[in-house]
């Protein structure tokens, strides 16, 4: 079938390929500015890492579960003219994180300075302080860093070159765990305040100190967890860009962005089908986008060139498990720190094996909310960032399922006794599947690795450089990874297609 969908002469047509959060958000974007939009998807739901797996009764979000910024989702809602609390409910979740240690210890990070304090003070009397210093240049960075350049494109050198006195005088050239390191003595304190780049792919070790602003965006807004899951705020979006007139194709892959005088003239889908569009976004990874759906073109294939040649941030091993029973005794979010910290990350980031061993993230949303298990059981999910393929040979398709065991049998030994003998489902996803299910590069969980010579400018740009029409959102352009950053992403290339559009 290639029945081309006929343009209305007068409402201009977009393509955004890909359902990712960014994808969803830039759609919502363009389709309330008055530009027709359909949004095409190769996964049978929207979603993108932000799946959602639905097993024996039980529900897992497959990747994001920390809702930071709720303020960029009010925003999205509020520029179509609708209000949040219509499509989804978001809950408040504290403590943010447990943070816990193999020596038994745990610090539970919370937004209560006077908690905060106690327990800073009983790991190292002096980093009370200390911290109060952290919160400070953190504060610093949030304002430069998020609120006044993290939705604004960076096309040219010149934009770079503007916010570099700020990016020098806070030093952004350090690594977070350097800018950490100068704050806090305490190790643990400094893994705790340090290792949220990972959250966004970024090794804490290499990644710019402007990451730090994560803690004060927490800070600022709190943790927030959407009533029925992650999936539930995907859902809502979606319902959101189709009450205001947008189209979402699922199970819809596309095979090409088809190309004519230089410009993107439509999408070709893998089944045959085929939409004309005046501006073509894609937030598929940049790799496969211009390697895979512009390789015929010259610049397709040299950009893809030049883009591999970039480094990627780690890759993820997920377990999903549902459990007989609810474990209230485990936080929402937890971080199981192994014994090696700057070690290990630096065998994930650059090594060319699986380590012996892990640090993991681990989910139980049903202390927040049980409606995503039968009743009095959990669904759970426990992740470990690995080597992308890059790096590491793994074959996984047999080392799968022995990690896996390694993971529940330490989970079992450490938190969640009894886990076997509970176990009521299970599923892995491996960096093969980021790779093959998600079309991501070097199965990368995260895209180009979040390094300061890779950011901002030097990111893939929102609008590419030489096919005028064409635009990038994601995890993959300016400012990156992260839900927030990609809904911040969305609001920048909204903002130069629509003002592209009316020209
Ligand atoms: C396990 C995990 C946990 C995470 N936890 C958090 C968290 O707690 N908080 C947070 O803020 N961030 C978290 N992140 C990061 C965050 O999820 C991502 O950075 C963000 O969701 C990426 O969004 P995106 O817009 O780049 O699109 P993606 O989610 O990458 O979606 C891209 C979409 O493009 C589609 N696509 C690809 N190729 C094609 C094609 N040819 N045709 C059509 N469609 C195509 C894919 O199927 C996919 O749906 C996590 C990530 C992972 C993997």
């Amino acid at each position: 079938m290639s029945a081309a969908l006929d343009i209305d002469a007068k409402q201009r047509q977009a393509v955004v390929i890909g359902a990712g959060f960014g994808g969803i958000a830039l759609a919502i974007r363009l389709q309330a500015a008055g530009i027709q939009t359909v949004l095409v998807e190769k996964r049978d739901k929207p979603g993108g890492r932000a799946y959602v797996y639905e097993d024996a009764g039980y529900v897992f979000d497959a990747g994001p579960t920390v809702i930071t910024d709720p303020t960029a989702l009010d925003e999205l809602f509020a520029a179509a003219g609708r209000k949040m609390a219509d499509y989804v409910t978001l809950l408040p979740v504290s403590p943010f994180y447990r943070l816990c240690w193999e020596d038994g210890r745990f610090f539970d990070y919370v937004n209560d300075q006077a908690k905060l304090d106690r327990q800073i003070e009983a790991f190292e009397p002096a980093d009370v302080d200390g911290y109060r210093r952290f919160l400070a240049y953190s504060r610093e960075v949030f304002r430069e860093g998020y609120e006044k350049l993290g939705t604004v494109p960076f096309l040219s050198f010149r934009d770079m070159i503007r916010a570099g006195p700020q990016l020098a005088r806070l030093q952004a050239w350090r690594s977070v765990y350097s800018k950490v390191g100068e704050f806090l003595r305490d190790e643990q304190l400094r893994q705790t305040f340090s290792f949220h780049s990972l959250l966004v792919g970024g090794n804490p070790f290499a990644t710019s100190s402007i990451y730090a602003l994560i803690h004060a965006l927490e800070r600022q807004w709190g943790v927030w967890f959407a009533k029925g899951g992650t999936g539930a705020l995907v859902r809502g979006l979606v319902r959101l860009f189709t009450d205001i007139g947008g189209r979402i194709e699922l199970s819809a892959e596309v095979a090409e962005i088809e190309m004519a005088g230089g410009r993107a003239r439509a999408v070709r889908l893998k089944d045959g089908r085929r939409f004309a569009a005046d501006m073509v976004a894609s937030n598929a990874d940049v790799v496969h986008t211009y390697g895979g759906l512009l390789g015929s073109s010259d610049r397709g294939a040299s950009e893809a060139r030049r883009l591999k040649k970039k480094r990627f941030s780690m890759s993820l091993f997920v377990i999903y498990f549902g459990l007989k029973t609810h474990r209230p005794d485990i936080r929402h979010h937890t971080v199981c720190f192994g014994a090696r910290y700057r070690e290990l990350i630096s065998e994930i980031f650059n090594g060319s094996d699986l380590p012996g061993d892990f640090s993991l993230y681990l989910h139980n949303p049903c202390v927040t909310d049980p409606s995503l298990a039968p009743a009095g059981a959990g669904a759970f999910y426990v992740l470990s960032p690995v080597p992308h393929l890059g790096h590491a040979e793994i074959d996984w398709q047999s080392e799968g399922p022995r990690y896996r065991d390694r993971i529940l049998d330490y989970l079992e030994q450490r938190y969640i006794p009894g886990l076997r003998a509970d176990l009521v489902t299970c599923r892995i996803f491996t960096p093969i599947d980021f790779r093959d299910e998600l079309n991501s590069h070097l199965g990368s969980a995260f895209s180009l690795d979040p390094v300061l010579t890779q950011s901002a400018w030097f990111r893939p740009h929102n609008r590419d450089d030489k096919i005028a029409n064409l635009y990038f959102v994601g995890a993959g352009t300016h400012p990156g990874a992260g839900v927030p950053g990609v809904v911040g992403s969305a609001k920048a290339t909204a903002g130069l297609m629509i003002a592209d559009g009316v020209g």
